[in-house]
């Protein structure tokens, strides 16, 4: 094995090693968009858990998760869920951001969430 071949046989492993962890990457959060003005603050919580762990919670929104944020604004809680194999600094701030009521590009996730809070805030008046 020459030099060169050597070099992107490392490459290749590198990227397959970060793949879990680039997913998150391509989902970017909205900083354009401001959170709902009358998003509550909500107390967070951060639980660093295995991976299993993790994804018994996160599973129920989706596939392919390595962290999620669970957020109940009847309650004032966001409850942030990360794989212990997959933790970094992005995915902390990633996550806190959604409990400070940014969303993804394109998602409705942040409106849906306000839409109901609204609703049931004025049934409860
Ligand atoms: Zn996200």
């Amino acid at each position: 094995m020459n030099r060169r071949q050597q070099q992107s046989k490392f490459s290749l492993l590198l990227c397959l090693l970060l793949m879990s962890g680039c997913a998150i990457f391509y989902t970017a959060i909205d900083e354009n968009t401001p959170p709902p003005v009358d998003w509550p603050e909500l107390k967070i919580t951060k639980h660093v858990v295995s991976h299993k762990e993790m994804n018994a919670v996160c599973s129920k929104y989706g596939k392919g998760w390595i962290a999620c944020a669970v957020m109940d604004l009847h309650a004032k809680t966001c409850d942030i869920w990360m794989s212990k194999d997959h933790m970094n600094v992005y995915i902390e701030w990633h996550e806190e951001m959604h409990c400070k009521g940014y969303d993804h590009p394109g998602s409705t996730t942040i409106t849906g969430l306000i839409n109901e809070y609204r609703a049931k805030t004025a049934e409860a008046k």
